[in-house]
């Protein structure tokens, strides 16, 4: 089966929705197949409008092995970050490594005996924080991608981040300092 080209369109109203919100504008609509063309402008236009949405509440349970890794991570890094803010850039810090196509440095961090070891033993230790609804657009595109709930999402990246951390591989810890540091440092300053 071919793809619809979209060669059959007349003018009508493009809707997409945001936690249950609905944007509507004014564009093309495919005769044939029922979708709305979103050009890169009327994508502007919605990105814009999910920013002036409220933030999104993130939260999950970890082991209290992962919060002391943590709080280690703190204090022999970054001395004066939150655990929360820490805990939200390290996820946002994710979400653009995935989207600018960095994704596959995790591979080998799934491996890591650090990774496997934050999800096992009992989640006693609550984190939320709350984050930008773009942001929030963002890392649900990314789980829809891996099949999770924004959450479970969340979960995992901010693990793979402190796994990668604490790795003992040389290629990661070279690949931490060079790219992930200055980045996090930028992040979190914006926090
Ligand atoms: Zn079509």
């Amino acid at each position: 089966m071919s793809a619809c080209e979209h060669k059959n369109t007349k003018k009508g109203k493009l809707v997409r929705t945001f936690k249950g919100a609905a944007f509507e504008v004014d564009g093309l609509v495919c005769q044939d197949c029922g979708a709305g063309l979103w050009t890169d402008e009327l994508s502007k236009h919605f990105h814009k409008w999910v920013m002036s949405q409220k933030k999104q509440r993130i939260q999950y349970q970890m082991t209290p092995e992962a919060k002391e890794c943590l709080d280690r991570f703190i204090s022999e890094e970054l001395p004066n970050a939150k655990p929360a803010t820490l805990s939200k850039v390290l996820v946002l810090a994710f979400t653009k490594l995935v989207e600018s196509g960095g994704a596959s440095v995790f591979d080998k961090v799934y491996e890591t005996e650090q990774f496997q070891h934050f999800s096992q033993g009992e989640r006693s230790e609550k984190m939320q924080f709350d984050i930008g609804a773009l942001f929030y657009l963002h890392l649900e595109a990314i789980s829809n991608l891996y099949d999770q709930s924004v959450n479970e999402m969340a979960f995992e990246s901010f693990h793979l981040m402190l796994a990668l951390f604490f790795s003992n591989d040389p290629e990661l810890k070279k690949y931490w300092t060079e790219c992930i540091m200055p980045k996090l440092q930028e992040l979190l300053m914006a926090a």
